[in-house]
């Protein structure tokens, strides 16, 4: 489809998602990845948050050595299962630490429920991290082009992304997806509802088929039946499933950027080998 509306941008925005090693020898390897991606000059790296603020201090040691090692890195932080005296004081250490950029979420709690603790949705945490520290932190937010598995409806999702633009969000990240027609619509949406911000599209690499085929039920991703049956063909065949994956992955990014998406932000699985190739057959 073409993706006409939309205009190409001049300077793109990228980003590579981490999540938050658990071992010495994890921390060493994401250093590795960490500089063999700084190469590609992301705009900032980003550390996962774990459900409930299970890796609360293993998210700030990540983002901390980051810095250290001269990268710009920005926590994600969800809110459910949290208190506002808790939040407060981790926003705090944060902004004391000199970070400046967070990925606000609600998160899912181990449940699959949002109901404990002081916040209910990442509308909310944004208002309250506006509220509490003004505009220190620039605050990117969660968007879903093929909606929020548990949004009542397309529209109630858009409703609910608007309001978390309206409490103060500066950019947002999509979950990752592999069609590009439900990122083109959802921007429509957007602009429809007068919603500004940028929306960078999430950017899932194609490694494993068995991994990719678990987090996209557990997110709601879809994964294209025919994407699906190739790389349920490959069977244990890796160099197959690499080799198709970055096909499929490289055009997509390509039609993105050629609508006009603002940046791309990977979900890097802490491995810099896809990301990577992807990038430099983009020639970016
Ligand atoms: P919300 O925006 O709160 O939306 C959640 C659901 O509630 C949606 O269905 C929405 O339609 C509905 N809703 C929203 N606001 C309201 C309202 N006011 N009233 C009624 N309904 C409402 N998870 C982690 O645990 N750690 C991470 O580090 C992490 N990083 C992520 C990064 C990105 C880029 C993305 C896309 C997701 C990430 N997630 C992470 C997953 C995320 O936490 C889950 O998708 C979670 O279920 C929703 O989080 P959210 O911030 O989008 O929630």
């Amino acid at each position: 489809m073409p993706p006409s509306p939309l205009t190409p941008h001049a300077s793109l925005t990228s980003s590579f998602e981490f999540f938050p090693p658990n071992t010495d020898e994890g921390a060493e390897k994401l250093a590795v990845t960490a500089r063999e991606l700084a190469l590609l000059k992301p705009k900032f790296f980003s550390v996962t948050y774990g459900a409930g603020g299970s890796t609360q201090a293993r998210t700030l040691k990540a983002v901390l050595d980051l810095r250290a090692a001269g990268h710009d890195a920005a926590p994600h932080i969800s809110c459910v299962g949290s208190t506002r005296a808790g939040l407060r004081d981790f926003l705090q250490q944060y902004k004391e630490s000199g970070i400046k950029h967070l990925v606000a979420l609600r998160g899912d709690l181990p449940s699959g429920t949002a109901s404990a603790g002081e916040f209910h949705y990442a509308n909310e945490l944004v208002a309250f991290i506006r509220k509490e520290f003004g505009s220190h932190f620039v605050i990117e937010v969660a968007a879903y082009p093929e909606y929020h598995p548990q949004a009542k409806s397309a529209q109630d999702d858009l409703n609910n992304f608007k309001r978390k633009v309206d409490a103060g969000a500066d950019s947002a990240i999509t979950q990752y997806f592999y069609n590009a027609d439900c990122y083109y619509h959802f921007i429509e949406q957007c602009e429809k509802m007068g919603i500004a911000i940028p929306v960078v599209p999430g950017i899932m690499p194609i490694g494993r088929f068995s991994q990719l085929a678990r987090f996209s039920d557990a997110c709601g991703a879809e994964i294209p039946r025919w994407i699906r049956k190739k790389l349920e063909g490959y069977g244990d065949d890796t160099d197959s499933i690499r080799a198709f994956g970055l096909d499929v992955v490289t055009k997509l990014c390509e039609d993105l950027l050629k609508a006009g998406a603002p940046g791309l932000h990977f979900y890097t699985m802490n491995q810099s080998a896809l990301t990577t190739a992807i990038w430099k057959r983009l020639g970016l």
